[in-house]
């Protein structure tokens, strides 16, 4: 569970093995490896059944091998949990075109480039979006570690 990743969220984080992105500088290579236990629906439900008291958003951390498969689970989150938000980071430059805006409520794009830092970074290359209701993307800059 993490609070920093989602603004005003308490949030399930979930690491999604390999990335096909193999940033230069990667914070997490071991998540370039394919391994762990399939994501699916029913994995989904145990998890959020667990934990969905503590939480307020679910935030899938990668899976750009398989976009088209985090919308499904974004939306299966929607329709069965609707008081839980939804949230992707992903490492694409662009929201790929199989991703639904009206599945998540954050959207995070970008790969992470050494010279450009992190979100956190003024120099960042990576956005992070509110999505509305209307599917509108407002941009949120998040304020620097120290500041
Ligand atoms: S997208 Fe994230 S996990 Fe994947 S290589 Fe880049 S920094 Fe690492």
């Amino acid at each position: 569970m993490v609070c920093q990743e989602i603004p005003d969220e308490v949030t399930l984080a979930l690491n999604i093995s390999g990335c096909p992105n193999h940033c230069k500088g990667c914070h997490s290579p071991w998540l370039w490896k394919d391994e762990g236990v399939l994501l699916d629906e029913k994995f989904l439900s145990i998890l959020v059944e667990r934990y969905k008291s503590d939480i307020t958003c679910i935030c899938f951390m990668g899976g750009d091998q398989e976009p088209a498969t985090v919308n499904s689970l974004a939306a299966f989150i929607k329709n069965n949990f609707k008081e839980i938000k939804t949230a992707w980071y992903s490492g694409l430059e662009e929201i790929h075109p199989s991703i639904s805006l009206s599945n998540f409520d954050f959207i995070k794009i970008g790969p992470y480039i050494e010279e450009k830092g992190p979100l956190r970074s003024p120099n960042t290359n990576q956005k992070f979006f509110f999505v509305g209701k209307d599917k509108s993307l407002t941009e949120y800059h998040f304020p620097p570690k120290n500041g």
